[in-house]
């Protein structure tokens, strides 16, 4: 999934700080409610910007 870093408060929204839906999945960035705010400065979702995320995913490997 991709990341996205706010350009005020430099939180970063990515897999492991995602917001979940209600079967408890990670939901991506694009798919955020319209209504969605960074939940540290409450700037609007335009005001991210994509990064490359150097986390690794937390799912087991196969
Ligand atoms: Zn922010």
């Amino acid at each position: 999934m991709r990341a996205y870093r706010c350009s005020v408060c430099n939180y970063l929204y990515d897999i492991q700080s995602a917001d979940l839906d209600v079967e408890g999945n990670p939901i991506p960035f694009e798919k955020l409610p319209d209504d969605w705010k960074c939940p540290i400065c409450g700037i609007e979702p335009d005001l991210f910007i994509i990064v490359e995320s150097d986390r690794t995913p937390d799912v087991p490997a196969k």
